[in-house]
């Protein structure tokens, strides 16, 4: 079975046309009207203005909801407008500011609609309009615009394009939101909230060209959970997910305001620690991971697993971003390899990894990181 993958597209546009065509056919209807009264017109021509000016805008809404697509529903709407405009000039025989104002307000909202194709097309239908009124009326020319006709204009002249730059201002508002909005979702990873991988690596890149040209101190953190996937195997991948975003709180409230912390991949997460040396950087990681030792064991058991973690500082030798990102990676791989819940370190003096109890010691020796 085959489904236009556009349908119910447009429910908002038609809402949004139906506002403003309320409004402006609704006062369009009086600079009609006063060249009608001047003219002594029919009550046939008269029926039909009312008929356009105050019933078609709630057919015409009804009519393009139910289009299966109500964006194209709208826009045959906007064309009986236009069609009507083009009747409307005849039947005014041509009265030149009504005639001026009613092509013109109908061809700018084609233009807002649907751009120069749907003007196009309007201007096509203006025709239709024409040789409809000249069919049935034939054609007359009084261009000359009366006082009445002048006063009655000025509402429209005035009042519509009002209303259709505060529609437009307020779709504009709309767009820019969601423009914000869909560019933090791109930036941010749905499960834990923290910036993405690829958002991360940018920054990380600005952060590297930062310490190549101030020469500032930088550290670069990546870990890994131990073992998670006996989380996702014994408790399921739900609590599996749960670990991850209480993993993610963690690190968002112990490390400091101004680290820029990023899940990399699965169970992996990065952080820039800007402005600390390796010999800073060391304790706070030391802790971390003994904090995180520590609460693994608490009943309620959000954390569930120890990390493993590589730390590197940036170096001027180091040609790129990921030069720094593939040492600091080694310095995990080897924590690993070390048999986990620990860091190893690369700095100006190689690669290293800290004693066995070096945390428990420096806990007690080193309240800096208050958790
Ligand atoms: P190691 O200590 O060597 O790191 O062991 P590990 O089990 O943590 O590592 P491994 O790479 O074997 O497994 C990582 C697991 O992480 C596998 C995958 O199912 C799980 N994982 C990755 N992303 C997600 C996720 O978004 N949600 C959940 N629940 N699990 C995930
Ligand atoms: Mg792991
Ligand atoms: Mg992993």
């Amino acid at each position: 079975m085959s489904t236009n993958r556009y349908a119910g597209k447009g429910k908002r546009f038609a809402g949004r046309i139906y506002r403003l065509r309320v409004i402006g056919l609704g006062i369009g209807f009086f600079c009609v009207a006063s060249v009608f009264y001047l003219l002594h017109a029919s009550p046939w021509l008269w029926a039909l203005l009312v008929f356009h000016g105050f019933v078609w805008p709630h057919l015409a809404y009804r009519a393009a909801l139910a289009w299966q697509v109500p964006y194209q529903g709208e826009r045959c709407n906007l064309m009986v407008d236009s069609m009507f405009g083009g009747l409307w000039v005849v039947a005014m025989r041509f009265n030149l500011l009504p005639c001026v104002l009613i092509l013109a307000m109908l061809s700018m909202d084609n233009i807002a609609a649907g751009g120069m194709r749907l003007f196009l097309r309007g201007l096509v239908a203006h025709l239709a309009g024409f040789a409809i009124g000249a069919a049935t009326l034939g054609v007359t020319f009084e261009m000359q615009s009366q006082m009445p006709t002048l006063i009655a204009c000025m509402p429209f002249l005035v009042l519509y394009p009002l209303a259709l730059g505060w529609a437009t201002y307020r779709m504009s508002q709309k767009l820019a939101l969601h423009a914000r909005e869909s560019e933090r979702l791109s930036r941010t990873d749905g499960l834990t909230g923290l910036w993405n991988r690829r958002h991360w690596e940018d920054l990380l890149a600005v952060e590297f060209e930062r310490c190549r040209t101030d020469g500032a101190p930088c550290c670069l953190l990546l870990l890994d959970l131990d073992h998670f996937k006996r989380v996702n195997d014994t408790e399921g991948h739900a609590a599996g997910d749960a670990a991850l975003r209480s993993f993610a709180h963690f690190l968002q409230m112990t490390l400091r305001p101004g680290d820029i912390v990023g899940r990399y991949g699965g169970e992996e997460f990065a952080v820039i620690l800007p402005g600390l040396k390796l010999v800073d950087a060391h304790p706070m990681v030391e802790l971390l991971l003994l904090d995180l030792r520590m609460r693994t064991g608490n009943p309620d058991r959000a954390l569930r697993c120890t990390a493993s973690a590589g730390l590197t500082c940036y170096r001027p030798d180091m040609t790129d971003f990921t030069a720094w990102m593939m040492e600091t990676d080694r310095c995990l791989y080897a924590a690993k390899a070390k048999g986990r819940d620990c860091v190893v370190m690369a700095g100006e003096r190689g690669t290293f990894m800290s004693k066995p109890g070096a945390q428990e010691s420096m806990a007690r020796a080193d309240s800096r990181l208050s958790l």
